[in-house]
């Protein structure tokens, strides 16, 4: 067997491994799981009322959800009951761009892996 069919049953390996991650990567970005836009953060915060501790320091625990839309980024303090919710769903959120971010990557990846593979496949004319 010449080198260069060694070289590509290499890359054809790594090729089947990537359309794997990238199967399962996309399976997960179409799936029915639920999101909310935005990213979490908790702070603490001065309520306002006068006699209150937090007038020295800020205790008040806030969960604020904040996102960008039309270039600017927006803010709404989460009511305590939708708190764990949301938190999932931007968690869900933030998975979902990750997802993203590395499905690019993956198929940049590839792209140089198939580069290589024409390269090798090529004969010159000489
Ligand atoms: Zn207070």
């Amino acid at each position: 067997m010449s080198k260069s069919i060694k070289k590509i049953i290499k890359k054809k390996e790594k090729i089947l491994e990537i359309e794997k991650q990238r199967k399962s990567l996309i399976k997960f970005l179409l799936s029915d799981c639920e999101l909310v836009e935005g990213s979490f953060i908790d702070v603490l915060v001065r309520c306002g009322r006068s006699g209150c501790h937090c007038e020295e320091k800020p205790i008040h625990p806030v969960t604020r959800l904040s996102w960008w839309e039309n270039g600017k980024l927006k803010n709404k303090i989460v009511r305590v009951a939708d708190r764990q919710w949301v938190k999932e769903l931007s968690y869900n959120y933030k998975k979902h761009k990750q997802a993203l971010r590395d499905l690019v990557k993956l198929n940049e990846k590839e792209k140089e892996i198939i580069k290589t593979v024409i390269k090798l496949k090529a004969t010159k004319y000489e």
